[in-house]
């Protein structure tokens, strides 16, 4: 059964359709990449699924609901929308500590989430010393606290030195290999071809194709 279910879903602002009439699904157990030029609607998508924003018309659900619906949204969607930094002077250990106390969320899961993203050696040095990817890394350590089975990431890669998109590709491939639904944005097709198994690819807020990855790198 599809985990995300985006049906009719229309966004305008100022009149101007940001999301338009977009419906797709997507499946658990894969990465789908989400693709399209910048402005053409993916972080407006994202923001809807999160219910971080209403929609002039049409639905997206996730786990079967409305966001704002989800009984233990934080064990249901992770999300990283952009880069929240750490206070610089915090280390990543307690960060996700206060972030899983704030959220009533077990304590072991800081341990467990910084052995997934790798900062486990590096836990209690001061963030502010971090490399871009690593603060990556770290803010997609905050989204699964939860232990979520949905993973959003808005453009997780952008900026990152090759090394630091390659941890976060293989990352992705990872929670997707566990069964997790992981859907990412990018406006880089040639990033979205080795990373995702499935794409979705949008242009002015519209569908443009929805298939697997080889058959649309295939095509274009
Ligand atoms: P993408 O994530 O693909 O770059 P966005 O969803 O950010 O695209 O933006 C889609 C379009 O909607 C763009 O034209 C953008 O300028 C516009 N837009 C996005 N958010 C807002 C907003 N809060 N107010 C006005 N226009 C917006
Ligand atoms: P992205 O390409 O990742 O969407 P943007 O810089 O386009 O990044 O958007 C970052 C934030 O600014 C988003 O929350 C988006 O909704 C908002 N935004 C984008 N375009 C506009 C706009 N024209 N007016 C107001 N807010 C906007």
């Amino acid at each position: 059964a599809p985990v995300i279910q985006v049906s009719q879903l229309t966004k305008r602002y100022r009149g101007k359709a940001a999301v338009d009439s977009l419906s797709f699904t997507v499946q658990p157990g894969r990465v789908t990449g989400f693709l399209g030029p910048n402005g053409a609607g993916k972080s407006t998508t994202m923001q809807l699924m999160l219910g971080l924003t209403r929609p002039d018309e049409g639905s997206a659900t996730v786990g079967g609901r409305p966001y704002r619906e989800l009984v233990q949204p934080l064990r249901t969607v992770g999300a990283l929308l952009e880069a929240r930094s750490v206070h610089p002077g915090r280390s990543a250990y307690h960060h996700l500590l206060w972030l899983a106390q704030s959220q009533r969320l077990p304590r072991r899961r800081v341990d467990e989430v910084l052995d997934l993203v790798g900062l486990g050696d590096v836990a209690h040095q001061r963030a502010g010393g971090f490399s871009l990817g690593m603060g990556q890394r770290l803010d997609i350590a905050a989204a699964m606290l939860g232990d979520p089975g949905v993973l959003l990431l808005d453009e997780p890669v952008n900026g990152l030195d090759p090394a630091g998109v390659r941890w976060i590709r293989d990352l992705m491939k990872r929670l997707a290999a566990e069964g997790r639904t992981v859907f990412v944005s990018s406006h880089l097709v040639n990033e979205m071809a080795v990373t995702a198994d499935h794409l979705i690819v949008i242009g002015r807020g519209k569908l443009i194709a929805d298939c697997p990855t080889v058959a649309f790198v295939a095509d274009n």
